[in-house]
């Protein structure tokens, strides 16, 4: 009888493996193959962008062109400058009742180059970096790193780079100080350990044959004269960018982890995609968004706050005559972003009864934003109950998350600048361990919750 009275009344959740069967945990396996390829190979939000376009075509997605006719069923895209991605399938319902959107970030921290960044320094020769993000940045060193992105030629010609991506490509690196000479930079704090202006890549030591000054510069520019067609110029017109250079791989004896570069929030990103490339011809249109400048407070015309998305909702309100303000305001919102996991090494940070867990399934905040919530997109008790019944409904596995102990720190995604678009707007996606480290480590179970958890919103 009390035994009754405990499950009754007690919230007491379940790890997620006591809670699928065996073909679902097939099922976790095959969709995190698809994933860890497309983590591999998508290493900035250019990169994801181009990888998210190609997935689409495969399942019957095509450009999208204001002023073109669309019927319910109908699969369309529209590719922002290259950076960001919003994707539709029509649903059968007039979107003056709203849309179902999901919306992530392909943008993840890593190391930019300054726009004039190359230099050589006693023989040896160094790329300048700006950091972007919010990093640690003593954990940057001594990690192998790529070089990803694009130069733009004053001739409109613009040059694609990745440099380390292919096995049998050179990588480069931020040297650290030997432990045998750090007395005194080991004194320092954290924070104070590695600074900005010392993260500079070291990429060159052959000078080049001559009598000059600057020559293995010189021999590195030759180089990339050969390979690029560039001058030293030419990077005042460049995005690049160092991004870890390790490949997605499992973690554990058991392979229930997935550990790799910029899982914030292509984990999420990827979810999205998966899930709308799954529906069908549903009843509220469903969105995919894939955005940009999420690290760096979604400002700028790639990010959250552009009117990019509210000029493709109003294009796709016109192709049906509908009105842009009833459209939002009836619509739903996941933001589809990573949560803080709690972890075991780090108790002191967590409120252990409000943090995600590993295996604990999609993580739902219901608030993001730092000490008084500030900052925040609180989602409303309604929100959180349709959720819930959502989910249960449909066998998701999922947990309620907050971002550690009041006032330890916070954080904030999409969901703010959705929601002031008057979008019920509500937090949702994957727990992370040692997120916007290098590398990053997500639980394969948790990673197919939220896919799941995604499908079941959109085919709400
Ligand atoms: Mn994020
Ligand atoms: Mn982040």
């Amino acid at each position: 009888m009390e035994e009754n009275m405990r499950e009754n009344l007690f919230f007491d959740p379940k790890n997620g493996y006591d809670r699928i069967d065996t073909d679902e945990r097939l099922a976790v396996e095959d969709y995190c193959r698809g994933y860890m390829d497309f983590l591999n190979n998508a290493r900035t939000e250019r990169e994801a962008v181009r990888y998210a376009i190609a997935a689409a075509k495969e399942n019957g997605f095509r450009e999208f062109k204001p002023g073109q006719k669309l019927q319910p069923g109908d699969r369309v895209w529209v590719n922002n400058r290259g950076k960001a991605l919003m994707l539709a399938v029509i649903g059968t319902e007039s979107l003056d009742h709203g849309a179902v959107i999901a919306g992530a970030h392909v943008d993840a921290p890593r190391l930019d180059l300054k726009q004039i960044p190359l230099y050589e320094q006693d023989e040896l020769c160094y790329l300048r970096t700006h950091y972007y993000g919010g990093i640690k940045k003593y954990q940057w060193v001594t990690v192998p790193l790529e070089l990803h992105g694009v130069v733009a030629l004053k001739n409109g010609e613009v040059v694609d780079v990745c440099i380390g991506r292919d096995p049998g490509d050179p990588r480069f690196v931020i040297t650290d100080l030997l432990p045998h000479l750090a007395a005194d930079q080991m004194k320092k704090t954290m924070a104070e350990g590695i600074t900005g202006e010392g993260l500079n890549l070291l990429i060159g030591s052959v000078p080049y044959a001559d009598e000059g000054k600057d020559r293995v510069k010189l021999a590195i520019l030759s180089l990339l004269n050969d390979s690029y067609g560039i001058t030293e110029e030419d990077f005042l017109s460049a995005e690049l960018t160092a991004v870890p250079a390790y490949d997605v791989s499992e973690i554990g004896l058991d392979r229930s982890l997935i550990g790799g570069y910029g899982h914030d929030d292509r984990v999420c990103a990827w979810a999205e995609l998966r899930a709308l490339f799954d529906v069908q011809v549903p009843r509220r249109t469903c969105l995919c968004i894939l955005a940009d400048k999420e690290e760096t407070g979604s400002d700028g015309v790639s990010g959250m706050q552009s009117a990019a998305f509210d000029c493709f909702m109003e294009d796709l309100c016109d192709t049906q005559g509908a009105v842009l303000r009833r459209c939002l305001e009836n619509s739903f919102c996941l933001s589809a972003d990573v949560t803080a996991a709690f972890d075991p090494l780090y108790p002191e940070v967590s409120e252990k009864r409000s943090e995600s867990k590993l295996n604990y399934g999609m993580a739902i905040c219901k608030f993001t934003g730092a000490r008084g919530k500030s900052s925040t997109s609180d989602a409303s008790a309604e929100i959180v109950a349709y959720l819930r019944s959502l989910f249960d409904r449909e066998k998701v596995v999922w947990q309620l998350a907050e971002m550690g102990k009041v006032d330890q720190g916070g954080g904030g995604t999409i969901a703010k600048y959705m929601a002031n678009r008057n979008i019920d707007t509500i937090d949702a996606g994957v727990p992370v361990l040692c997120m916007h480290a290098p590398f990053e480590i997500v639980s394969k179970l948790d990673c197919y919750m939220t896919y799941k958890g995604i499908l079941a919103a959109y085919r709400d």
